[in-house]
């Protein structure tokens, strides 16, 4: 029999960036949106609330190409041992961006059956600020900056030496979940490798903002928990395409420690505001507005987050 598919409680890095930045927010994302993605279904706030949770501003679209297209040039790899050629990654990249600039500006993405997951609509549309030519432009342009970074890289030079054989996960896409003290937490590695007996884990960066350790600490806690590595054996490369600068990180127990109690207190905070923390139910009511104004400027909910209770 097919398992209902429930709106579970889980924890992540982003979810929790996102608890921390406006509860309310949080609930859109989380539970007021959930099961917006039937188009004709449900009710109108809750796929207005869907499509809204799924815009993206235009440099999380550039980003989101650049890891979508690496993704795409590892997966082949991993069938194949070849790494393509950073052409066929602009010709497939251009060619991607054209076609979702145009949906995006029409606004398709209201009436789309498709998944919003799978198509970007942009915030940037959705709103109409006002965005130059050479705007656009300029970002299309970091995105080939980004991925002739990425053909250049050690990276790429080390995964052609020591073949497809080392690879332990590709993706960038698909987040992965693993258990914690029963609780599911979801990781979204950019790519885990082996070279002798130590694992890699790369996380491609392609803004130019600083980057948190947590999200990398998560990481190790998964390859520890996971594949058994011991954490002297284990590294995170952050590697910038946008400024083409590499920073390797290790932790230690401490660290480790330190997350999982971080951990655990974000999950007791998420937790305690659900009327029904076992089966997951939230009631908007429980999740302030934040009082710092200037986020609603970027939020994408602020045309209909007003308008509600
Ligand atoms: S518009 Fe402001 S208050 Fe509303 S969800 Fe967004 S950030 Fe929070």
């Amino acid at each position: 029999m097919r398992k209902e598919f429930k709106n579970e409680f889980s924890w992540s890095f982003s979810r929790d960036n996102i608890f921390n930045e406006c509860a309310r927010k949080y609930y859109y994302n989380y539970y007021g949106s959930w099961g917006g993605w039937k188009k004709d279904s449900i009710d109108e706030v809750i796929r207005t609330l869907y499509v809204l949770k799924n815009l993206v501003n235009m440099k999380i679209w550039k980003g989101d190409t650049v890891h979508k297209e690496i993704s795409r040039v590892l997966k082949s790899f991993e069938t194949t041992d070849v790494i393509g050629s950073f052409e066929s990654s602009v010709k497939r990249a251009t060619k991607i961006m054209r076609d979702e600039f145009r949906f995006s500006k029409a606004k398709e993405y209201w009436s789309t059956d498709k998944s919003l997951r799978k198509v970007n609509a942009l915030f940037e549309h959705e709103y109409e600020l006002d965005i130059s030519d050479e705007q656009w432009i300029e970002n299309y342009n970091d995105v080939i900056k980004c991925l002739k970074n990425f053909y250049d890289s050690d990276i790429v030079g080390e995964l052609k030496d020591i073949g497809c054989d080392s690879l332990i996960t590709v993706d960038s896409i698909t987040p992965t979940s693993f258990d914690y003290n029963g609780e599911i937490i979801y990781v979204n590695l950019d790519l885990a490798y082996k070279v002798d007996d130590e694992v890699k884990i790369v996380d491609w960066k392609t803004g130019t903002g600083e980057s948190n350790p947590l999200q990398f600490v998560v990481y190790v806690f998964h390859a520890n928990e996971t594949l058994g590595t011991p954490l002297d054996k284990l590294s995170v490369i952050e590697y910038n395409l946008q400024e083409n600068k590499k920073y390797v990180h290790r932790y230690n127990e401490q660290e480790i420690a330190e997350a999982k109690e971080y951990i655990n207190k974000s999950i007791s905070a998420m937790k305690s505001c659900l009327y029904d923390p076992v089966e997951n139910k939230a009631e908007i009511g429980e999740f302030p507005r934040t009082e710092d104004d200037w986020k609603c400027a970027y939020c994408n909910f602020k045309k209909i987050c007003f308008d509600l209770p």
